[in-house]
């Protein structure tokens, strides 16, 4: 059998040791080549310290920076259980960036806090992009606990904060769990110092995760990225959910005509269909009108709304605010249209979570808001939890300018 795959993010307040709790896993789970111990543990030495194991992502980090440019690094580890994938971004816009685009997708998240700093602004920021992401499988973790003595006290009072903030943007974390990312207590091993917690570590609390449940399971949806016109005609494409095999009638969105899957293409193979995850080609029966942006789904319901309305959430992540009437670059999965902020409902700063008002209803920068689009042309978009790469989107200037999550649609 295959063997199970959890994707996870790490987030907290600058220094709270998001970083040490990554090499801490890596070298507890045995997952870090002896070579590159040995080099880390020397670099350590010439600096006479310790092995830091926040050196262990600086070593990551420059492999990385001599590949090509990418938001998101990818470190593997594994339990008994499961293979875990931790997706590292350099900061939040990019993580959020990389969520929304689909380039990276989370299903858990570990939230870091100091034990002695508490809870700050980064940390309440980053967990309302959780909540706003849709991102419900949390585990906190109270880090450092060795500088406060292992006290007990000091946890509850942390924890108690952390939960009041948590609670009012409806995230419930699954545990919360003192350890030393340091010393490695309670991170892949149980800590002697802190006997009054009885609690899983970290790595028993990731194996209590539940996989998101697979896009195989939900209705047909092939993104149409380019259309090709070789001896035959064959669109080229992903398939976002469900499973697409030859002979199955297909509706082309948004233009809403019919046809019939004739053949499915891949590199010098014809298969009889491809599931979820696969990008592949198409041929049709028909000789139907297709392009990049359309979405090829089932005649039958549920369909995928049409539409040029959308009430979303977005999350601004670019120092230059909205500016009145501007036209932005909507981008939905492979679709691009011409779009405007018709009504702003509501804004919130990010990190106070107060809600903003301001006349001239500007959108700034790490502020999040409630809006209606308006897009040029009718675009194919569908509820988040049903097709995550219909339901999310970018705005963009240049570059991306903010992200968002669709929240309702009129048809
Ligand atoms: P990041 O910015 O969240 O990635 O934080 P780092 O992992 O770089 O850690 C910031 C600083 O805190 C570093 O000097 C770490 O050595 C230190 N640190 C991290 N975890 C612990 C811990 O459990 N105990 C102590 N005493 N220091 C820690």
């Amino acid at each position: 059998m295959e063997r199970e795959t959890l994707k996870f993010v790490i987030v907290g307040h600058v220094d709270h040791g998001k970083s040490t709790l990554i090499g801490r896993l890596l070298y507890d789970t045995g997952s870090l080549p002896d070579e590159k111990i040995e080099e880390i543990r020397k670099f350590c030495e010439a600096l006479g310290k310790d092995i830091e194991f926040g050196y262990v992502m600086d070593h990551l980090e420059e492999e990385r920076d001599q590949g090509i440019t990418i938001d998101t690094a990818q470190i593997f580890f594994n339990s008994a259980k499961r293979d875990y994938v931790i997706i590292d971004a350099p900061g939040h816009v990019e993580f959020v960036k990389n969520m929304i685009t689909g380039a990276s997708l989370a299903e858990a998240a570990i939230l870091i806090v100091d034990a002695e700093e508490g809870v700050r602004e980064q940390t309440k920021r980053h967990a309302y992009i959780l909540g706003m992401l849709g991102l419900s499988q949390v585990i906190a973790v109270i880090n450092k606990m060795d500088l406060v003595g292992h006290r007990k006290e000091r946890f509850d009072e942390v924890k108690r904060d952390l939960l009041k903030f948590l609670d009012g943007i409806h995230i419930s974390p699954g545990q919360v769990i003192p350890i030393s990312a340091k010393n490695g207590e309670n991170v892949a091993k149980g800590s002697d110092s802190m006997g009054w917690y009885t609690g899983p570590t970290v790595l028993q609390a990731l194996d209590l995760l539940r996989p998101k449940p697979g896009a195989a399971d939900h209705p047909m949806r092939f993104v149409v990225q380019d259309v090709y016109n070789f001896s035959k005609r064959i669109v080229v494409g992903r398939v976002e959910s469900g499973v697409v095999s030859a002979g199955d009638p297909l509706l082309i969105l948004p233009s809403r005509e019919k046809t019939t899957v004739k053949s499915i293409e891949e590199f010098l193979r014809t298969p009889a269909s491809a599931e979820a995850g696969k990008a592949v080609g198409i041929t049709t029966a028909e000789k139907v009108f297709v392009d990049r942006g359309n979405v090829l789904v089932p005649p039958g319901p549920p369909h995928p709304s049409v539409t040029n309305t959308i009430r979303a959430n977005i999350f601004w992540m670019d120092r230059r605010p909205s500016g009145p009437g501007e036209v932005f670059r909507f981008r939905c999965a492979t679709q691009e249209a011409a779009c405007r902020i018709e009504t702003i409902h509501a804004i919130r700063d990010s990190s106070s979570l107060e809600t903003i008002s301001r006349d001239g209803g500007e959108i700034r920068n790490r502020e999040v808001a409630d809006v209606t689009l308006k897009t040029e042309k009718d675009v194919v978009i569908e509820d988040f939890n049903l097709t995550e790469a219909l339901g999310r989107f970018v705005l963009a200037r240049q570059d991306t300018c903010a992200g968002g999550i669709i929240t309702g649609f009129s048809a």
